[in-house]
C-alpha cells in the first residue's frame, strides 16, 4: 500500500500558523492516530495528506513519489468525515457505489465490489434502503463502505465516530479497526479523545498548536510521556500532577516527605533542579488509611464505579489528587489517608518547562 512522508509541513490561513515544521513518517499499512484538543491542526494536517489543502511550505510523499501538488482525485485516498453525509435520494448501494459511477466503472465491477464491502461491514442486508431508514451506527458503515469501494491506499477518518452513541461507538470502533488490518490499508485517524487513540493506532502523534509534541506507540506515550500536556491529556481520569520541591534526598509534597523515586535520583542530581512537578496516574497508587510514608491528605470524595472507585484526595487547601481503590474499601468524608504511588510509575517534570526530567 503506500507509507507517508510528511516533510517540514506548514500551513497558514493569513497570518495564523495552522501547522508548524510537521515532520511524520506514517508507514504502509499503519494506523496512526493524530490526537490533539479542539483547534490543534489535526484537520489541517487530514486534509494536506488528502491534497485539499496545500501546504505553505513543506513536502508530501507517498512511497517516495512527491505529491505536494497532486490534487485529491488522483491520490487514491478515501475520506471519511465526521458529517457523514450521504446522499438522501439514493439507496445506500447507490451511495456506495458512486465513486466507481464517477470513475466510470463497469456494471459487474460496480456490483461485485459493493457486495463485498457491504459484506465487510455488515450492512449487505440493507443495500435497498434509503439513508433516512437506517441508525446512526449504519449510517457511518455506509459512509465507510463509500471511502472504502474504491480501494483507496490511504484511509483519512476525521472523527468518524463522534456522532454515535457511546455504547455504538465502542463496536464501531473495534470494527473499523479489524478491517483496517484486514484490508492492511494505511490509515490516519483524527481523534481528540484519547481512549479512541489508545484503543485503535498502532501510533499516535500527539498534536497541540499546530505542532507534535511526540509520537509513540499508545504503551509508550502513555507511560513515558515527554511532557507534562502529554501525561495530562492521556488516560481517564488524567495524571495527578502535584508541585513538588527537592531536598536533598527527598520530595516535599505539601506536608508530606517521600523519597526522590530511584529512577530520578541521578539526574536531579545532574541537572541541580529544586522545583518539579510530581506525576503519578490514578491507577498507579495506592491510597492507604492513617499516615504512613507518602502523600498524605483527606478524602474529600469518592465515586463508585462498579469494581472500583475514585477516591478524591485533598494534599493541600486547593489540592486534589485522584486515585483509584477496591470497590469494597468504604471512605468517610475527611479521613485522614495516606497515597503511596507505584515508584516505578512515577514521573518528574521541570516545573517550568513542563518537559519531563530526563
Ligand atoms: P477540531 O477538533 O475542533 O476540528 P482541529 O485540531 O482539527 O480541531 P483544525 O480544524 O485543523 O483543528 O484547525 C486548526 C486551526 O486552524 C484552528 O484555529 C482553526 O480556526 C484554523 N483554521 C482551520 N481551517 C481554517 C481556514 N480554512 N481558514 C482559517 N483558519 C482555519
Amino acid at each position: 500500500m503506500v507509507k507517508i512522508t510528511l516533510d517540514r509541513i506548514t500551513k497558514k490561513f493569513g497570518n495564523f500558523t495552522a501547522l508548524d515544521n510537521i515532520t511524520l513518517e506514517i508507514e504502509d499499512k499503519e494506523f496512526m492516530a493524530l490526537l490533539g484538543p479542539s483547534g490543534s491542526g489535526k484537520s489541517t494536517l487530514l486534509y494536506t495528506i488528502a491534497g485539499i489543502y496545500k501546504p505553505t511550505t513543506g513536502r508530501i510523499y507517498f512511497d517516495g513519489r512527491d505529491v505536494t501538488e497532486v490534487p485529491p482525485k488522483d491520490r487514491n485516498v478515501g475520506l471519511v468525515f465526521q458529517n457523514w453525509a450521504l446522499y438522501p435520494h439514493m439507496k445506500v448501494f447507490k451511495n456506495i457505489a458512486f465513486p466507481l459511477e464517477l470513475k466510470k466503472a463497469p456494471r459487474e465491477e460496480i456490483e461485485k465490489k459493493v457486495k463485498e464491502v457491504a459484506k465487510m461491514l455488515h450492512i449487505d442486508h440493507l443495500l435497498d434502503r434509503y439513508p433516512w431508514q437506517l441508525s446512526g451506527g449504519q449510517q457511518q458503515r455506509v459512509a465507510i463502505a463509500r471511502a472504502l469501494v474504491k480501494e483507496p491506499d490511504v484511509l483519512l477518518l476525521d472523527e468518524p465516530l463522534s456522532n454515535l452513541d457511546a455504547l455504538l461507538r465502542l463496536e464501531v470502533r473495534a470494527e473499523l479497526k479489524r478491517l483496517q488490518k484486514e484490508l492492511g490499508i494505511t490509515a490516519v485517524y483524527v481523534t481528540h479523545d484519547q481512549a479512541e487513540a489508545l484503543a485503535m493506532a498502532d501510533r499516535i502523534a500527539i498534536i497541540r498548536e499546530g505542532k507534535i509534541l511526540q509520537v509513540g506507540e499508545p504503551d509508550e506515550v502513555y507511560y513515558k510521556p515527554m511532557y507534562k500536556f502529554v501525561a495530562g491529556f492521556l488516560g481517564s481520569p488524567p495524571m495527578n500532577f502535584v508541585e513538588a520541591e527537592v531536598e536533598g534526598e527527598m520530595l516535599r509534597i505539601y506536608q508530606s516527605r517521600i523519597p526522590v523515586p530511584r529512577q530520578y535520583r541521578e539526574i536531579i542530581k545532574k541537572l541541580d533542579i529544586t522545583e518539579v512537578l510530581f506525576g503519578f496516574r490514578p491507577h498507579d497508587a495506592e491510597i492507604v488509611r492513617g499516615e504512613r510514608e507518602g502523600i498524605r491528605g483527606e478524602v474529600y470524595s469518592f465515586e463508585p464505579l462498579g469494581r472500583e472507585q475514585i477516591v478524591t484526595v485533598a494534599v493541600d487547601s486547593d489540592v486534589f489528587v485522584k486515585v483509584f481503590a477496591p470497590e469494597g474499601e468504604h471512605f468517610r468524608f475527611g479521613e485522614k489517608v495516606t497515597i503511596v504511588p507505584n515508584e516505578d510509575r512515577i514521573i518528574l517534570f521541570d516545573k517550568k518547562t513542563e518537559k519531563a526530567l530526563e
